[in-house]
């Protein structure tokens, strides 16, 4: 059985004949989804205060300076750049937050039909060839049954994250690897790096909202932490899960675990 929290609100009134009290009334009221509303709203707010500050004081800081003091061009081009990347990573930050606020709260509507997961995973790899020369490339597909009952967006969103960071925490290059095979009655999609891998200690962690490894390596590396709960999230979704294996300056491989039912042919 799933533990449920549930959290209960009881109202207690005495009951009166005359003067004479002859019993107690109880309301017992279910508050579980007003309580975890609240309890979404004040992290949201936290967040916010704690996650969107620094890049908004960056922002301001350099609007100062442009204001305020007569720049050469090319200097005024600098801070102008910086201001957009900054914007940018904001508009990054509150699109995961919001994705992952509506998947933990269960209100992300998937539309599930029949995917093929190879194609979605040849066209995320094609695109991400174009942004580096220092890395190498192959899908490998070890399976004919490589559909699954899924939602194609969330699909491409999930393997995007794994094959971004793959890319990302790999700053010297190497082979990148995805292999696509059955296992147990199980669809499995590995994804595999070369790069900086991750320190045991952070490996617990690094499903949780907002965590990042902070190491001289990375510090450089944008991010906002929650890539992988979206990945997290959306293999859940499915039916399926994600786990890791990784050493330090070794490498990675996620690998995502979908259950093989047979695919209903129909769309709902
Ligand atoms: P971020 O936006 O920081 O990339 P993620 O949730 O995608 O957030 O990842 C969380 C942390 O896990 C990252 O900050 C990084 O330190 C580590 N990580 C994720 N993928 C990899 C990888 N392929 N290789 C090494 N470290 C990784």
């Amino acid at each position: 059985l799933k533990e449920k929290r549930v959290v209960m609100e009881v109202y207690a009134a005495p009951l009166y004949r005359g003067e004479a009290k002859f019993g107690t009334i109880f309301v017992h009221r279910d508050v579980t989804k007003q309580a975890e509303v609240d309890r979404m709203k004040s992290e949201l707010v936290s967040t916010v205060s704690h996650e969107l500050r620094t890049p908004l004081a960056g922002i301001l800081g350099l609007a100062e300076l442009l204001l305020n003091k007569p720049l050469a061009p090319e200097r005024q081009r600098k801070y102008v750049n910086a201001i957009y990347q900054e914007a940018e990573r904001l508009t990054a930050l509150i699109n995961d937050f919001l994705d992952v606020q509506r998947m933990e709260a269960g209100r992300q509507t998937y539309r599930w039909e029949p995917v093929d997961l190879v194609p979605i995973i040849e066209k995320i790899i094609d695109a991400e060839k174009m942004g580096t020369d220092i890395h190498t490339f192959s899908v490998l597909v070890e399976t004919k049954r490589t559909m699954i009952r899924g939602d194609s967006e969330r699909l491409r969103q999930l393997f995007a994250n794994l094959v971004h960071n793959a890319v990302k925490y790999s700053p010297d290059g190497g082979a990148i690897e995805v292999r696509v095979y059955e296992q147990k009655g199980c669809l499995c999609v590995d994804v595999r790096d070369e790069g900086l891998g991750i320190p045991a200690e952070a490996l617990p962690h690094i499903f949780e909202k907002f965590f990042r490894v902070d190491n001289s390596d990375r510090r450089r590396i944008g991010g906002t932490g929650l890539g992988l709960t979206i990945v997290k999230e959306i293999a859940k979704a499915h039916g399926g899960e994600v786990t890791v294996v990784s050493e330090e300056k070794k490498g990675s491989t996620f690998t995502v675990q979908f259950p093989l039912a047979p695919v209903p042919q129909e769309v709902n």
